[in-house]
């Protein structure tokens, strides 16, 4: 329920972004938890922070033209969103996909805001894209968009203005060809102005990680707070791509067992435990499908067209995309048994699910909490660039750990100072909103 001193400042949002219904969704989710916090805290009301949070700084739309391998002329749309600097530099990952539009854009740039206040490191939020897609596409292709994609974006960027990353579609490859084209135009070696990338040539050890597993030691901070731990759970992942593929690693190495994952084709019931190096070899060496991981692995079923959230199983971690999690699919999790759900997605759960969740008693953890280990090391990487220096890997991941820790402790604690104990979703947007609202309060009205 959406208390009515935030009631009118939702309608507002609704009536000025026609048709972005994601982006509404996203500041539905948000304004739904910030009741208390205006009563305790008159100024944000007085110096209108609502209203200027959810408004973005700065939003630009553009023309992507580039040639495909037959010599036709393709065009998308790129965009990027710089949505809130008053903790630092506009900071978030460019997504790749058919589906992008601003909405999108807009919802993802909004969670950033926060996601990137509750890591507690100096950046702002952003987010950006286009409505391209790489599947299928040959290497020289993705070059070319990224390259005509990066010959717009280069002047809105640097490493103290705004600084994206990978997300969905953008992996290393589109990150090189992004940052060799940056290089180009603007003729400055900036490793800090884009994070993912390679370890050769500026990127940080464990941030292609760094989302899953932060994802996982999420959820391992949940079940420490009640006594338990995932050494000998079961636990569903959706998704195969970067967040699952190594949330899926290091549930294994706390002990876990993940035994289904999915992609938009289907779902792989792998009861001895998924093949990690099976699946990296397949999705990412390969860039195959999960039924040819389930074609090499004797013992595993393929469902093609299934549901992930059909498998019982005491965890699960949704891992794919948005509104992937429904009001259905929560209530086939509590029937199988799940206790604990902790996004690894932005914003994967419809209002719905989580509204079940909740009401079933599973501890249920935002994305903007347990997600946040992949930005917090995005962070990582750019400190490393600032020094010219470089960290191994197991110091890497240990900062990774505290700062999940961190994360996890600041929420936890919110929510019980606004008296509602281990109630995540309140605990995670009260805190992002007050770290942001004091810098925005501070800082003047800009
Ligand atoms: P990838 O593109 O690497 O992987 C996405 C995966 O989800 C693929 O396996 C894809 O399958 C699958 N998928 C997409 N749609 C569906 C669907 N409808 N049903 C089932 N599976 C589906 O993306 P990432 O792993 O990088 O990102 C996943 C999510 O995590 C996104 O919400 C992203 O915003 C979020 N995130 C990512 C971060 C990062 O560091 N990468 C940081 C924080 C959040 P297929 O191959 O068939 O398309």
């Amino acid at each position: 329920m959406i208390d009515e001193r935030v009631e009118p400042f939702y309608d507002e949002v609704a009536r000025r972004n026609p048709g972005e219904v994601e982006f509404h969704q996203a500041v539905r989710e948000v304004l739904e938890s910030l009741g208390p916090v205006l009563a305790k805290y008159p100024e944000f009301a007085r110096h209108k922070i609502i209203e200027r949070i959810c408004e973005p700084e700065r939003q630009v739309i553009f023309r992507v033209p580039w040639r495909d391998d037959r010599g036709e002329v393709q065009i998308n749309r790129g965009f990027r969103v710089e949505f809130n600097s008053a903790l630092g530099p506009y900071k978030g990952g460019l997504r790749f996909h058919p589906s992008v539009y601003l909405g999108t854009v807009k919802f993802l740039g909004f969670e950033q805001v926060f996601k990137n206040a509750l890591t507690g490191m100096p950046i702002g939020g952003a987010k950006g894209g286009a409505d391209f897609d790489p599947k299928g596409r040959s290497d020289t292709e993705v070059m070319a968009f990224c390259q005509s994609f990066m010959t717009e974006l280069f002047r809105h960027l640097g490493e103290y203005t705004d600084v994206p990353a990978g997300d969905a579609g953008v992996g290393v490859r589109e990150s090189g060809y992004l940052f060799g084209q940056y290089k180009r135009v603007t003729n400055r070696y900036e490793s800090g102005v884009l994070t993912g990338k390679g370890t050769d040539w500026g990127g940080a050890l464990v941030r292609t990680e760094a989302t899953g597993y932060g994802t996982a030691f999420f959820a391992n901070e949940m079940l420490k707070a009640q006594g338990r731990s995932l050494d000998g759970m079961t636990c569903v992942v959706s998704g195969s791509g970067n967040v699952a593929l190594y949330a899926i690693e290091k549930v294994h190495h706390l002990g876990g067992r993940v035994i289904a994952c999915s992609d938009s084709g289907g779902v792989v019931v792998d009861e001895k435990g998924v093949d990690v190096s099976l699946l990296t070899q397949v999705k990412e060496v390969e860039r195959g499908r999960l039924r040819d991981y389930a074609e090499r692995r004797p013992g595993v079923r393929h469902l093609e067209g299934g549901n992930v959230w059909d498998v019982p199983c005491d965890i699960a971690l949704p891992c794919a995309t948005q509104n992937e999690l429904t009001g259905r699919d929560a209530r086939a999790l509590v029937a199988g048994g799940c206790t604990l759900v902790a996004e690894g997605a932005n914003m994967p759960t419809t209002p719905d699910g989580i509204r079940l969740l909740r009401e079933a008693g599973v501890a249920f953890a935002p994305g903007k909490a347990a997600n946040a280990g992949g930005v917090a090391t995005s962070a990582l990487e750019m400190q490393q660039n600032a020094s010219r220096d470089s960290w191994t890997f197991d110091y890497t991941e240990e900062r990774l750990a505290d700062i999940m820790a961190g994360i996890h402790a600041l929420c936890y604690e919110t929510a019980e100072e606004f008296g509602v104990p281990s109630d995540y979703v309140m605990g995670a947007n009260i805190a992002g909103f007050l770290r942001v609202g004091r810098a925005m309060v501070a800082l003047g009205l800009v």
